[in-house]
């Protein structure tokens, strides 16, 4: 098979179908997309909300819940413990299916009825404001986290403990403004580091303690911007900068860290330890093409957090824990085989389609919140063969209405798009989000009055606390921003413990400040940037002999990077970066 070129049939752009792509739609039986990849990741991840927490009354037992669906939308929730009892059957809710009428219309009619769940936060003690998380313990505004402890305003966190103003950390303690880090101890304002402790202002390092500003450097102590110092020396310099950072003059150090972090190589792409592989952020991976944020994956395609024995999958956001076969979902993971089209589908599930919010099921079609059900269509219950012959009409009759092959449209969401993921990936404002037909939530409500103007510095007691801080983002009409926001008891003591000012944003636009530090889940086709030692006008000057091509002559090599062209950072290939960083 050769591949194919298409036209996206939503913003027209051409992609490229290729020829491991056909076997893949041929084994999982769904017609070729119509949609190009990011279209279609666009449309998934507007079905995902995973930061924005409302107060509203569960509609079961009728107590106050924290809930990702807003109280205006006119959807069923319960609250966790209403929804995983047998107070109530999903299986009355069920319907025929109508061949007059289209699928997703259909869905749609349910989706209105059958009861969500508020909120995920699964064995959690204490953890009230966190949601896709699971086994967390004394933590407040934590989103797509398991096993932490008292980490605050954090995302996709692992295994930590008292981390606060932190995103994709695994296994780290005591870290504050850290962004992709792995074993890290005491680190601060650093990102794409592994074993650093005690340090701050570090990018890609690797075994560092007791480090300042530095890029690129393995198994170092007492360095200061790429350069070793004496222990007094370092300390000495230490406490001028930790003076500046208590004075909140943060920025300065930021800017100051930048200049020096861009006249350094980049490696191409995050990835360690992976074989043909591309996209970044990878550990592990073998044969994972166009995915972001991975480990322990194999022949994985259009990913978004692929982990922990993820085989087979394409066009999936956030997939693991033993996934196979997966494809177009969001949230789908612990031991399921053969999902297509699905939404929160976590635990044992199999050959299910169009499906959301069930568990330990096998064989759905259009089913919602169900547990431990077989053989059901529309949340109704059939025999085996009934439901075999029934599902090869349906399929058929998705054929004939375009339906079948498409993940579920967006009108079918219960989020508006500014409530989900979709806008952290592809921003629009809410002009173009409602002329793409995707909803808006007016923030109006989300914005709370300042009881603290930040003309000054504030100052780090527990005067603070109950106090409306504003937020001094430039821009109030962003969206994002909630203008005014509080400190937690917990936040004030890290501020305190680790002699740090109080924060001048928003725990949303911090949020969004860190994110922007990442690149975007896209790739370009580059040439690395090495020009060896001839050429005029470098910025870095190489410091080893390279293996892949000689000292006068530039490297020829080229990788897929998600390094756009126009970007100011220097990106190498694997082979020079290896020559440079050791
Ligand atoms: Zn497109
Ligand atoms: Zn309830
Ligand atoms: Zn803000
Ligand atoms: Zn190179
Ligand atoms: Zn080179």
């Amino acid at each position: 098979m050769n591949k194919e070129v298409r036209k996206c049939q939503n913003c027209e752009q051409d992609f490229t179908i290729e020829p491991e792509d056909f076997q893949f739609y041929e084994k999982i039986k769904v017609p070729l997309p119509t949609r190009c990849p990011e279209c279609r990741l666009q449309r998934r991840l507007s079905f995902r909300n995973e930061r924005v927490l409302h107060h509203r009354e569960c509609n079961l037992c009728e107590k106050m819940i924290i809930s990702v669906f807003h109280p205006s939308k006119d959807n069923v929730v319960y609250c966790q413990q209403c929804w995983w009892s047998d107070k109530w059957d999903p299986l009355s809710y069920g319907k025929d299916y109508d061949f007059n009428k289209p699928f997703f219309k259909q869905y749609k009619e349910l989706s209105k009825a059958v009861p969500r769940v508020g909120l995920i936060n699964a064995n959690s003690v204490n953890s009230e404001y966190t949601h896709l998380a699971a086994d967390n313990k004394d933590c407040y505004m934590l989103f797509e986290s398991s096993n932490n402890e008292r980490c605050n305003h954090s995302y996709w966190m692992q295994v930590s403990k008292d981390c606060l103003d932190c995103s994709f950390v695994n296994n780290s303690e005591l870290c504050y403004e850290v962004f992709v880090a792995w074993k890290c101890y005491k680190l601060f304002f650093s990102k794409e580091c592994r074993d650093c402790t005690e340090s701050y202002f570090l990018q890609d390092c690797v075994g560092l303690s007791n480090c300042y500003g530095c890029v690129g450097l393995r198994n170092k102590q007492y360095h200061i911007f790429n350069q070793p110092y004496s222990k007094e020396e370092y300390l000495k310099i230490l406490e001028e900068k930790k003076a500046q950072i208590q004075q909140g003059n943060i920025e300065v150090l930021v800017r100051e860290f930048k200049d020096f972090a861009l006249k350094n190589i980049n490696k191409y792409a995050h990835i360690q330890k992976s074989v043909n592989s591309t996209g970044n952020y990878l550990l592990n991976t073998k044969n994972c093409l166009y995915c972001f944020h991975g480990y322990d994956a194999e022949n994985c395609k259009y990913g978004y957090h692929v982990w922990r024995n993820s085989k087979d999958n394409m066009d999936v956001s956030t997939v693991g824990r033993d996934a196979e076969m997966v494809y177009e979902t969001i949230n789908t993971g612990i031991n399921v085989y053969n999902i297509k089209f699905g939404i929160q589908l976590w635990g044992s599930n199999s050959d299910i389609f169009y499906s959301e919010s069930c568990q330990g099921s096998s064989n759905l079609f259009g089913c919602i919140s169900l547990h431990n059900e077989n053989y059901c269509i529309l949340n109704k219950q059939y025999t085996k063969e009934e439901y075999e012959e029934l599902i090869k009409k349906i399929i058929e009759h998705m054929k004939s209405t375009k339906e079948y092959g498409e993940f579920f449209p967006t009108e079918v969401s219960l989020f508006s798009y500014n409530e989900t993921s979709a806008n952290d990936h592809f921003a629009l404002s809410k002009e173009n989000a409602l002329k793409k037909g995707f909803k808006w939530k007016n923030q109006d409500e989300k914005v709370v009055k300042p009881t603290l103007i930040q003309n000054k510095m504030i100052s780090v007691d527990d005067s603070v606390l109950g106090e409306i801080i504003e937020c001094s983002h430039q821009d109030k009409c962003d969206d994002k921003c909630t203008a005014g926001f509080k400190i937690i008891k917990e936040e004030l003591q890290f501020y305190k413990k680790m002699n740090l000012p109080l924060p001048r944003l928003c725990p949303n636009c911090r949020h969004y400040q860190r994110l922007k530090q990442r690149n975007p889940l896209k790739l370009w086709q580059r040439k690395c940037q090495c020009a060896g030692e001839k050429s005029e006008n470098k910025i870095y000057q190489n410091i080893a002999k390279h293996k892949d091509h000689t000292k006068d002559q530039p490297c020829p090599n080229q990788f897929q990077t998600s390094y756009a062209p126009d970007r100011p950072e220097i990106v190498y290939c694997e082979s020079c970066y290896q020559n440079e960083v050791v």
